[in-house]
């Protein structure tokens, strides 16, 4: 167990799973082929999640794997320079830090080169695992990209399951990244494999579509994903805000209209600002008007996060979220 005994190390968030270097090209448009050149934009869900946090005055760590190099050692020290807690980050001598190579062309087409064959996250073993850390969470949160290959895959049903029995809120955000999966088939599986197990859930529009095979947005299709030890389900919906389920009460709450000039991070955001509260106060999901409020709260950090390039160089502090909410009246 673990030994805390501050007040603020009982109220951490644990985010596990991968964080890479996308590399964005430095002019807008452009196939990979075409691109000039490419700018380093840290990232990873689980990783941007724990910083979310962090700048919104939480409590995080991030559990994961990254390369011996010198980009593995330039991702530790964003994490630490967030003061995320990186006790749970391990290296690898062998294997390299993940890269992503990723472009918007000018006809709307994304297109991916990966550099993981392996990268380093994909090695993380259940036995290199912090169980301390892990089990001092009182939220455990997770995305699918870390169940996507073995041994990381058994490494992520071990920290979740450690951080269940130890008492932890389970946190899961699936972030869909097709081109990392055999096939669609097989991600759908697998995102599904431990969709019980969770408690809080977020899924974007696109997810909800892809998850459930239909092409409503709407309630009965997001019901349609119920399970009965689920607390909160979220769907974002980009621009329109998010729309929200419990067991007793489901209902919108809307965006705030911005000027969005790159939305990567947004959800990661989102998830960050959520789980920075639900944390304090887990009476947030069973009231309505309080959850409505946090919420609120969430949607502002997604929106004020698509109006600055790049997820992490975007992701608010409090006080600029304050700023945000003060100017909305
Ligand atoms: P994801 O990044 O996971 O796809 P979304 O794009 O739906 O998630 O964004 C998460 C949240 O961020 C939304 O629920 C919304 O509150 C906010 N958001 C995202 N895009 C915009 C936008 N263009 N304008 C205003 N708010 C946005």
């Amino acid at each position: 167990m673990s030994n805390s005994n501050g007040s603020s190390a009982k109220n951490l968030i644990v985010s596990f799973g991968e964080m890479l270097i996308d590399f964005v090209p430095t002019v807008s448009g452009v196939s990979l082929a075409e691109a000039p050149g490419f700018l380093k934009a840290p990232g990873g869900a689980p990783a941007n999640v724990a910083i979310a946090v962090q700048r919104l005055g939480g409590k995080s760590a991030f559990v994961g794997k990254l390369g011996e190099d010198e980009f593995g050692l330039m991702l530790a020290n964003i994490l630490k320079e967030n003061g995320v807690n990186v006790e749970g980050i391990c290296f690898d001598k062998g294997a390299r830090t993940a890269l992503a190579f990723v472009t918007l062309k000018s006809d709307g087409d994304r297109e991916f080169m990966f550099y993981r064959n392996p990268s380093a996250d994909m090695l993380l073993t259940p036995e290199e695992l912090n169980l301390d850390l892990i089990r001092s969470a009182k939220v455990f949160h997770y995305g699918s990209i870390s169940l996507i290959v073995e041994p990381c895959r058994s490494a992520h049903l071990k920290a979740m399951e450690v951080a269940k029995e130890a008492g932890a809120l389970l946190s899961y955000d699936p972030n869909l990244r097709l081109p990392l999966w055999p096939s669609p088939e097989e991600a759908r599986k697998q995102i599904m494999s431990i969709w019980d197990k969770a408690e809080v859930i977020k899924v974007s529009d696109n997810e909800l579509e892809f998850l459930t095979g239909s092409d409503k947005i709407d309630d009965e299709s997001a019901m349609s994903l119920w399970h009965p030890n689920l607390k909160l389900l979220l769907v974002t919906l980009g621009d329109k805000g998010c729309n929200y389920y419990t067991k007793d009460f489901h209902g919108t709450v809307g965006a705030f209209p911005v000027k969005a000039v790159d939305t990567t991070g947004a959800g990661d955001s989102f998830v960050g600002a959520l789980l920075t509260k639900i944390v304090d106060d887990q009476s947030v999901l069973q009231d309505e008007a309080k959850l409505k409020e946090v919420l609120r709260y969430s949607c502002a950090c997604g929106a004020i996060t698509t109006t600055k390039k790049g997820a992490i160089p975007a992701l608010p502090s409090v006080a600029e979220v304050h700023t945000f909410l003060d100017a909305q009246h």
